[in-house]
């Protein structure tokens, strides 16, 4: 099977407390009704062994709480970070709640306009724009952030006689890292945005803003997981101090708006959502009191905070054995879908669930086991020493909270699929609907993406004649 029917609903399998409104259901139980239902309609099991799942109930409250911790800022546009979930029916469905997309290469800003999103409300950031990437945006009005003096320099060149597009400008306030090195972008020595505290840098952001009346917005995004907020909220504050420091020295309100990025770090050891985004703005408004009082309109750009709870991975255990004392139970989730959590353990660990072939809850005493992948490397284990009720042959393991940079970020390492990706409501009395967002890749396509269309290439690639 490879695609979910989604009409019929599951008999009820919710636990009472649900339908009687007196307690919300533990992550634990709806990926239960979930997985129940997907075992049902062939999703996950033998023959699909790995798949992604989207709570598409969670992912409308995210935004409900999202546009609710910003609603006495008088103009804002919230925008999606792509790469934290780069699947069009997200978009899509982001796009109906009323966000935006933040989109950092032409693959990304190919599928925010896919799913609909209007040019005006899409923000491209990477660092490393070509300059077509940047005429392209600028043609269509997509919002550009210019990560560097140079690229501004660019952008005098293409920019086209009334472009309608907004120009930004990234700074990188130098407030510091977190806890987790790859995530810190306001490092002193950060790759992304103009380095502010380096000398001479104020003023030459000043010149910048003071030569083109068309730069009008300023952008900082100081890091992702492993920030703490109070971070983030230093480096939004360095930012603001900036945009009324030039708006003095031209004399003029040129500066319009603040694009804030996104960061907020998400709680993968729990099922509450903690920070919330309630908490985050009221740290941004003590950390900047101007911040929501309208004289600046407002971008974010959150990713991870959106979907990681709001997604998980269910695999089948295909084999346990023991190795020197560990079980081990090997599963079909990898490093292929958890590459983070695979290849920097210490920073990205993720709660596991065990459930039997059916999908109900293992209920059994913990045993000490190690979760490990399908891929061909000995560190390919999602998770070490984790105690666990015993998995068995046949079973399926969970990876909660990867609703975010996880499936829908794959790595092809052993030529193994794209996972697929199924979308999912459950309804009060224990219903469960699916649908597919993303198909699993197929050995054609894995074939096709291999160079099959070049199988000769190298065979016949003669040495020039007579050298
Ligand atoms: C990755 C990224 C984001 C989103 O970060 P999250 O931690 O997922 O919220 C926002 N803005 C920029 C510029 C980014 O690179």
């Amino acid at each position: 099977m490879t695609s979910a029917d989604g009409t019929s609903p599951e008999p009820a399998a919710l636990p009472a407390s649900d339908s009687s409104g007196t307690a919300p259901l533990t992550s634990a139980q709806r990926v239960s009704a979930v997985l129940r239902r997907a075992v049902a309609t062939g999703l996950v099991g033998e023959d699909q062994p790995v798949a992604g799942f989207l709570d598409t109930d969670g992912i409308r409250a995210s935004v409900t709480s999202l546009h609710a911790a910003f609603a006495h800022a008088p103009e804002v546009l919230h925008t999606f970070a792509v790469k934290a979930a780069s699947l069009t029916p997200v978009l899509r469905l982001l796009a109906g709640l009323g966000m935006g997309c933040e989109v950092a290469s032409p693959g990304e800003l190919r599928i925010a306009l896919d799913a609909g999103v209007a040019p005006s409300r899409i923000v491209l950031d990477s660092p490393a724009k070509t300059r077509q990437e940047i005429s392209e945006a600028l043609a269509l009005g997509v919002a550009v952030n210019a990560d560097n003096l140079g690229e501004l320099r660019r952008i005098d060149a293409l920019r086209p006689a009334g472009s309608t597009s907004v120009v930004g400008l990234r700074v990188n306030p130098q407030v510091g890292g977190g806890s987790i090195g790859a995530m810190s972008t306001a490092t002193a020595t950060s790759k992304f945005g103009v380095a502010l505290r380096d000398p001479g840098a104020r003023d030459r952001v000043v010149r910048a803003f003071a030569d083109r009346p068309w730069l009008t917005r300023l952008h900082a995004h100081v890091g992702s997981q492993g920030c703490p907020p109070a971070l983030i909220a230093e480096g939004v504050a360095e930012t603001y101090r900036l945009a009324e420091e030039i708006n003095r020295t031209l004399g003029t309100r040129q500066i319009t708006s603040l694009d804030i990025g996104g960061g907020l770090p998400v709680n993968f050891d729990g099922d509450e959502t903690r920070p919330t985004f309630a908490a985050h703005t009221r740290m941004l408004g003590a950390a900047v009191p101007g911040l929501f009082d309208g004289r600046y309109a407002l971008v974010t750009e959150f990713g991870r905070s959106l979907l990681a709870k709001n997604g998980f991975i269910g695999a089948r255990v295909e084999y346990v054995k023991e190795a020197g004392g560990r079980r081990i139970a090997v599963t079909h989730a990898g490093a292929q879908t958890a590459t983070r959590t695979v290849l920097m353990p210490d920073a990205w660990p993720l709660r596991i669930g065990a459930f039997d072939a059916g999908g109900d809850p293992r209920t059994g005493a913990p045993l000490c086991q190690d979760i490990a992948g399908p891929c061909c490397f000995a560190g390919d284990v999602v998770a070490h020493g984790r105690e666990l009720p015993e998995l068995e042959e046949g079973d399926l393991v969970v990876l909660y909270d990867t609703g975010a940079y996880y499936f829908s970020t794959p790595w092809a390492y052993n030529s193994l699929p794209r996972p697929a990706v199924h979308g999912f409501t459950t309804g009060r009395s224990g219903s469960v609907r699916l649908t597919t967002v993303r198909a699993a890749q197929t050995l054609d396509e894995i074939a096709a993406e291999s160079g099959l269309a070049h199988v000769d290439a190298l065979v016949s690639l003669a040495r020039p004649p007579g050298d």
